[in-house]
Formats: structure tokens, sequence, C-alpha cells
């Protein structure tokens, strides 16, 4: 069970399994946007504090369990809550506190910083202080795309491992594993697009059968063409009470959106899989607007992701979708 099915990374899976006292203090996940980072540091949490100690991590005990779900007490994902997700420096110092308590369950607290290259370098010297000196019992995992936005003196505190996509063909075997329903041949032509990367396959897969949230950007993006806003607010009222419909809306819109600046400037093909309402966008918005409406789909997917409240969410949507399309 060790691992379970998370393919490749072998030198990580066999350096880090043997439980708290073989996991070093700090961890950097290095690796490109779908490989796996998030999912691998969730493991070698879990293989810190899984109580088999005959096969850690396990997968199935309630420590592993709980981690693999985010709710592990002794282990936090600190998702950034700044500017596009970054860690803002007030989480480091409040996790800096929070490092100095015991843990309640596990022998070990370990923190997952996901994206830890957006951090501010000012977060990074907060952070350094608690790597250099951490606090007895205490395990980060950090990740990130690359190492260059990373001040060399984090860098010297951290053990790198770098993560590579697993084999194509490993690729298309674990998907149709995982989607059976999907499109065999599309699975196929996209592994091997994205060079087996398990994340960008999924994310394309997930956006093409999204129909649904296809209907509703449509809706959403007609309704913002109107002179008056209160057929755009209606249709955003009724995303207020499902924050992952609201995320995948806004997401869809931001290709539907991408596809009117393509059309703007005379490319052929969409991406958003509805050529009727780019066209139409584009006639209606200058390019200048357009982005500027991508910028707001964005920010608004991410603030629902991050468990903003959602009455609120969708009132500021409304208001900042009109202000950048001019009306
Ligand atoms: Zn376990």
């Amino acid at each position: 069970m060790q691992f379970r099915d998370f393919l490749g990374a072998d030198e990580v899976k066999a350096r880090l399994s043997g439980g708290p006292e073989r996991f070093p203090h700090a961890v950097l996940l290095l690796g490109e946007k779908g490989c796996g980072k998030r999912t691998l540091a969730r493991w070698i949490a879990a293989a810190a504090v899984c109580t088999d100690s005959a096969r850690r991590p396990c997968g199935v005990c309630r420590a592993c369990l709980r981690v693999l779900e985010d709710n592990h007490p002794d282990v936090r994902m600190l998702v950034g809550t700044g500017a596009g997700g970054a860690l803002k420096i007030e989480q480091i110092r409040e996790l800096r506190q929070d490092a100095v308590r015991p843990p309640l369950e596990a022998p070990v607290k370990v923190y997952i910083l996901p994206d830890a290259h957006k951090m501010t370098e000012q977060a990074q010297n907060s952070l350094l202080k608690i790597l250099e000196e951490p606090p007895a019992g205490i395990r980060f995992v950090l990740t990130a795309p690359a190492q260059d936005k990373l001040l060399p003196t984090i860098l010297s505190r951290v053990q790198v491992f770098r993560l590579r996509a697993p084999d194509v063909e490993d690729c298309i075997g674990w998907i149709m594993r995982e989607r059976p329903q999907a499109d065999a041949a599309r699975v196929q032509s996209l592994a091997r697009q994205f060079g087996g990367n398990i994340g960008q396959v999924l994310e394309t897969l997930d956006q093409e059968t999204d129909e649904p949230s296809l209907a509703a950007s449509v809706a959403l993006l007609n309704a913002l063409l109107e002179p008056d806003e209160n057929p755009l607010l209606e249709t955003l009222a009724a995303f207020s009470k499902d924050r992952n419909e609201f995320a995948a809306v806004m997401n869809r819109s931001v290709l539907l959106l991408r596809d009117a600046c393509a059309v703007r400037v005379g490319a052929q093909g969409t991406i958003g899989g509805e050529e009727e309402t780019a066209a139409k966008l584009a006639q209606q918005l200058p390019q200048k607007q357009l982005i500027r409406l991508i910028e707001v789909c964005h920010r608004m997917a991410d603030a629902a992701q991050r468990n903003a409240n959602m009455v609120l969410l969708v009132t500021a949507c409304g208001a900042a979708m009109r202000t950048a399309a001019g009306r």
C-alpha cells in the first residue's frame, strides 16, 4: 500500500517512508504544475504520522486517511491567502506561534507550504527563523515549480527533491484506471502532448467534459453584455451556494474570454468550446476590457477555492465584472 498509486518519485518514497526519525526537518519538492507535488506532500506527511510502523505510509490507518483528506490535527496544509495564492507574512508568523505547541496525536507536526515560491522575501525571512531553529518534532514540506524564487538561505535549510512526470504509457494507464469513462484516444493524445503530466491531462479532460459549467459561463457572459446589471446579478446569485460550481464557471469563463481575445486578433479555433459567445464578446468588448475580465475571473475562482464568504464574493464578482467590462 505504500504511497498507493502515486507514480514515480522513487527517491522521495525510499527516503521518506521510514517514519518521523528518517524525515529531514524540511523538504522542498520541485516540479512543474500538475506533476503531483501537493499529493506527494500529503503522502510524505502521512509517512511521518502513519501508525502502521511496518509499512509507512500505509494509506489505510486513521492517521493516513485524515492526512490525505487534509483533516489531520497535526498536519497543516497552508494555502496562501495573499495575491495569487501567495503565503502572507502574517500566515508565517501564525505558523511560528503554532509550531511551539506540541502535536496533539502524532509524534510530529508537519506543515505543508504549497507554492512556496510565491512568498515575498519578507515572508521567506520570517520562515527562515523557524527553519534555522525548528522546535522539536516539527517538519516542513515546501513545494515550488523551481527553486529560483526562493532565497539561498531557505534552500540551504531544505532537502531538495525533483519530481518528474511519469512515462507517457504509465500516465495513460493511471488515467484510464481513475477515469474508466474517458475517451481512450483523447487520453493518449493528451498524455503525449503533456509528456505524461497527469495533473495537466486531468485538468484538460475536466474542462472538456464540464458541460454544465460551459452553459453557465455562456449565460453569465451574455448577461454581462446587457446594459442593465440585473441579469448579471441574478445569474451570479445562483452560484452563491456552491463554491466549486462558481469556481468552475469562473475558470470556464476565462477560456471563453481568452477565445474572444484570440478572435479579436484574427486567430482561428477556440479552446473554450463556444465560438458564438467568443465572437459576440470580441465584437462588443475591446481587448483591454477582455484582459481585465480574465483577471477578475481568475481572482474570483481563487477566492472561492480559498473559502471566501460566497454571498459577499458573488456580489463583489458582479461589481468587478461590470467595472472591468466598462459597464
Ligand atoms: Zn498509515
